[in-house]
């Protein structure tokens, strides 16, 4: 398959990189490709960033049918471009598509076309520190058809956007609510894919969450109501008596890179780990015991979120002192700087562009 690139006429003028938001701001060029029934795959292109046309009856629109992936590209100490695993994001959007009745896309041939779009864009990843240009790889069902059904044809597209420091004053602990009356998925659904739908379900929780004065929601599972799953779109890690601890993949937490990066990392550094069941009683109780010394969340956009304060029913606890714990802190620095190149690459994640 040819990737054929038509370069834009018109480029936007850059943005001040030290007044970068999120999600805002779009570069030059986007990807696209084809998906039908006897052409399979079809029709990489490089091209100038458009709106699409849609008929409104377009299925993704009605049923979603549609997953995404989120990665970034960085800027190194001396002006290289580089991507942060992004084989297991691929990867990773093949199992949503296998669970979303989207067919399988060629994972080498999709990370040679986002290298080569990122190439193109290298001038919209930004310098300033802990900026990062990013990476949405979208794919939907494209049938003008209004029966349930999975759709014949779809389209693939990436989309970059350059944006800001996560923490541009410092890295603060966040508030977190746990919350009981909603759950985010069930065994046997979606909960381990990124796609649409698990996102639109989030969000009563999270505008309640947010009238209380708390920054995300901490899901538990969606049978028992009893143990501790994610946070909507980061997983979530505790250290209790010097163990780092989160859940186990069991389907319906998202497995996510940043989550297995820490892993790896304390395994690394001979810190004991576990990934098991562990429930909101257990995480209360080692407070109590005044064994629970961190809880983080972990994901691409925050890296590591430090989570100060925990609400569940009428207990509110707090953990730390109002800082990142060591550990938290520990994984943040050594994240980010095989990310951004300042530090060895010891388990060959980074992927070079330029
Ligand atoms: C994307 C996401 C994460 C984090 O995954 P990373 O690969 O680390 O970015 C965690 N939970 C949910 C629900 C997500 O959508």
């Amino acid at each position: 398959m040819q990737l054929t690139t038509t370069r834009n006429k018109e480029l936007k003028a850059k943005p001040d990189p030290q007044k970068l938001g999120f999600g805002t701001l779009f570069t030059d060029h986007m990807f696209n490709m084809d998906y039908h029934p006897d052409k399979g795959w079809h029709n990489p292109r490089i091209e100038p960033y458009t709106p699409f046309t849609m008929d409104p009856s377009t299925m993704v629109l009605h049923y979603g049918q549609g997953v995404f992936e989120g990665l970034k590209a960085y800027r190194t100490g001396d002006g290289h471009i580089q991507l942060f695993r992004p084989q297991a994001n691929f990867k990773r959007m093949n199992y949503s598509c296998h669970k979303l009745c989207i067919p399988a896309f060629d994972e080498a041939m999709a990370l040679d076309a986002l290298k080569q779009l990122v190439h193109l864009e290298k001038e919209w990843v930004p310098n300033a520190p802990g900026t990062s240009l990013y990476i949405r790889p979208t794919i939907v069902a494209t049938d003008p058809f209004l029966g349930v059904r999975a759709s014949h044809t779809y389209r693939f597209f990436i989309i970059l956007s350059p944006v800001g420091a996560y923490y541009p004053e410092g890295f603060n602990p966040i508030k977190i609510l746990v919350t009981r009356e909603f759950v985010r998925a069930v065994r046997g659904g979606l909960g381990d894919t990124k796609t649409l739908g698990n996102y639109a379900a989030s969000l009563l929780a999270g505008e309640m969450a947010h009238k209380e004065g708390y920054t995300q929601v901490l899901w538990l599972d969606g049978v028992e109501q009893k143990y501790v799953e994610e946070v909507g779109s980061m997983n979530i890690l505790f250290v209790i008596d010097g163990e780092l601890v989160t859940p186990m993949l069991n389907g319906s937490i998202l497995p996510g890179i940043t989550r297995d990066s820490a892993l790896a990392l304390a395994r690394r550094w001979e810190m004991p780990v576990s990934e098991r069941k562990i429930s909101i009683d257990e995480v209360y109780e080692a407070h109590r015991a005044g064994r629970l010394t961190e809880i983080f969340g972990s994901g691409t956009a925050a890296v590591i979120s430090p989570v100060g304060t925990l609400k569940y029913e009428d207990q509110v606890i707090t953990i730390g002192d109002g800082h990142a714990g060591p550990v938290a802190q520990k994984l943040f620095d050594a994240i980010m700087d095989i990310q951004y190149g300042k530090a060895e690459d010891p388990l060959g994640w980074v992927e070079p562009v330029v």
